[in-house]
């Protein structure tokens, strides 16, 4: 099964920002993908799926909230490669399904409901046995698609920067993407990962496990920045709204407010606050996510 990916472009953003500070930013538009398996998504599912193929199992099932960009992206990539799929979603369910979960139906996604509590403990045996029984020969991918081969295809988004580069920033979920990052950095190559939920030490604990794992050893060639996530995941204010519409005014870029949004707001402080060094470059990896921002629309507009 080969797993194709359009050309990614790499979009250079120059603004009164980058100039002044005499920095170069860049950003990788894995949002430019794929239409429906959008940005780092495919990366994480690409090993995933081959492995489900090569086990021979006919379903992938997964986890994920009810805007999850995840089991978006695992429902279409289900519908593209031939697998049955199953999302188990956290929270109950609505009469009227919501944008995410519509698209994921009509990709032939199974929907499972589960409370918040069950939900909670979705990696325990005792979950698994309860939920899942009733299925079998299914290929289990983790919520997020943050496991060893998620975190080996992320290994690979590197590979589309076509420029020499100093500092390479991601939004972090669970980090994932960005261990496949800093496992694939040159020497003097810097990652920079942005938390978009509430939690002191929270990604960096999880990378620094997911790099064990592999192995490498954990050097201060990275560092996550914890201020940016405006009070949780998913949570939102009016700066963070018009920060979006002006860059993407600006550069022709939409952001999602729940990842990209939160990065490039803490990449434009941080540069604006003398960070970077003059004459540095900087990648912004655009994760994609931008079939969630209708999730947003009533707070957004305030009808
Ligand atoms: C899932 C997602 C992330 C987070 O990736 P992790 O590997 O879970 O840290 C970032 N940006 C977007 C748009 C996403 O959909």
């Amino acid at each position: 099964m080969k797993i194709q990916s359009a050309a990614i472009p790499l979009q250079m953003v120059n603004d009164t920002t980058t100039e002044k500070q005499g920095v170069r930013l860049f950003v990788l538009r894995l949002d430019l993908n794929h239409p429906d398996i959008s940005g780092n998504k495919l990366y994480k599912l690409k090993y995933n799926l081959q492995e489900a193929e090569k086990l021979g199992k006919d379903t992938v099932l997964t986890f994920g909230g009810a805007f999850s960009n995840h089991i978006a992206a695992t429902a279409a990539a289900g519908k593209e490669y031939g697998f049955k799929t199953i999302g188990i979603i956290r929270g109950e369910e609505y009469s009227e399904l919501n944008p995410t979960l519509k698209f994921a139906k009509e990709c032939g996604m199974e929907l499972i409901y589960v409370s918040r509590k069950d939900y909670k403990n979705k990696n325990i045996p005792a979950f698994s046995n309860f939920q899942i029984d009733k299925f079998s020969n299914y290929y289990l991918v983790p919520e997020g698609g943050a496991n060893e081969l998620g975190i080996k295809g992320c290994t690979e988004i590197t590979k589309s920067i076509l420029v020499d580069f100093d500092y390479v920033c991601c939004s972090c979920g669970t980090g994932a993407t960005l261990t496949g990052i800093i496992l694939s950095l040159k020497e003097n190559q810097k990652a920079i990962g942005f938390q978009i939920l509430k939690g002191e030490n929270y990604i960096k604990q999880e990378v620094e496990g997911w790099l064990r794992k592999f192995n490498h050893p954990i050097k201060d060639n990275y560092s996550i920045e914890e201020s940016y996530h405006l009070g949780g995941y998913a949570k939102v204010n009016p700066e963070l709204f018009s920060f979006v519409e002006r860059f993407n005014k600006e550069n022709e870029i939409p952001l999602d407010y729940v990842y990209e949004g939160k990065m490039m707001f803490g990449i434009y402080d941080m540069i604006e606050k003398g960070y970077f060094e003059k004459g540095k470059t900087i990648v912004a990896v655009h994760g994609g996510g931008l079939q969630g921002n209708k999730g947003f629309d009533k707070v957004r507009t305030g009808k």
